[in-house]
């Protein structure tokens, strides 16, 4: 059993939270709302007034904010939890953020004799629920076998990709290229209709063809087309347009950084910022067909 200070339990953290106790950790936890605290403590971890007190005497500290400022804020600085973590034990940021700013953060662990690694997660709400996350890892090889057990007790695969900031980078790769694939599937969806095909039809056929797809085989934007997809209850649940959109922004800084064109991932980012100030920013991603299909046909 490790004791364990888990920072930040919102929709994400408060499920990993929940099976690092069942797991049978012990573990101390902060927020800066109150009922998620509440929420945890009812499942056995121990509040804290803040998260200094919860990393006193803590093997590992794992965050899970919603971005960089937020995570930067939290540990670095004079006040930062990086002067409270005792040297030795293992920092763990599992919140999506910009890669620059995990590497600045782990640099300043480092400086401080913290082991740090970036661990972002794919699996969303339904994974970090049933432990079955994804963990894309950056970070020191030595540091991330340290951080497997607890990592295994929150999901089911971890991929080491490299240094710090590396599963930054890593993770968003994955949902640029994700973001465009959806937006080109609702777009493929939305011209076959407004031929007379039936998408449910359409969707089958790419479901085993070349345009094949997770946008076309599990979460189909066509409403009626897939049961248990988002579209088919007013795009509630999944993943939502306003954090698909931050990590195309994430992504477009990355690019930047390293000159690297994503025309694509740019186009896209821009079609969620539209599917958002349609009003569709908390609905799932896969609403940004509505952008591209005639209005009665598709939601
Ligand atoms: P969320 O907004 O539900 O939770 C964030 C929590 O952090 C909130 O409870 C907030 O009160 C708390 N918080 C903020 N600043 C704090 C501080 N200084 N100290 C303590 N607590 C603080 O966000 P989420 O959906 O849980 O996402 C967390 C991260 O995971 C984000 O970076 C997101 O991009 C990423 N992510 C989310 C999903 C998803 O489906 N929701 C999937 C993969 C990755």
């Amino acid at each position: 059993m490790s004791r364990i200070a888990f920072i930040g339990l919102g929709h994400m953290g408060g499920p990993m939270a929940a099976n690092l106790l069942k797991a049978g950790h012990e573990v101390h936890v902060f927020d800066l709302v109150p009922a998620a605290v509440d929420a945890a403590v009812a499942l056995g971890a121990h509040a804290q007034a803040s998260a200094a007190d919860a990393v006193r005497g803590a093997d590992a500290v794992i965050s899970m904010l919603p971005a960089s400022r937020h995570v930067e804020a939290l540990y670095l600085g004079d006040d930062g939890l990086l002067a409270r973590i005792a040297p030795g034990a293992l920092a763990i940021d599992c919140s999506t953020i910009a890669p620059a700013s995990a590497q600045k953060v782990a640099a300043a662990a480092a400086a401080r004799g913290v082991a740090m690694i970036d661990a972002p997660v794919s699996g969303g709400t339904a994974g970090a629920a049933a432990g079955t996350l994804t963990f894309i890892v950056g970070g020191d090889a030595a540091a991330l076998e340290r951080a497997r057990p607890w990592l295994e007790a929150m999901g089911r695969n971890v991929f080491h990709m490299g240094g710090n900031g590396a599963g930054q980078v890593a993770k968003l790769c994955n949902n640029m290229a994700l973001g465009v694939i959806m937006a080109a599937t609702g777009e493929a969806l939305a011209l076959g209709a407004a031929h007379g095909l039936d998408p449910a039809a359409l969707s089958k056929m790419m479901a085993v063809s070349t345009g094949r797809s997770w946008a076309t085989e599990v979460c189909n934007p066509w409403p009626g087309v897939l049961e248990n997809a988002p579209a088919s209850r007013g795009y509630s649940g999944g993943f939502g347009n306003d954090l698909m959109l931050k990590d195309l922004g994430l992504a477009a800084e990355a690019a930047m950084s390293a000159g690297s064109p994503i025309p694509l991932g740019e186009l896209a980012r821009n079609l969620y910022a539209l599917n958002g100030r349609a009003g569709r920013g908390g609905l799932d991603f896969s609403s940004v067909i509505q952008l591209l299909a005639r209005q009665e046909s598709a939601g």
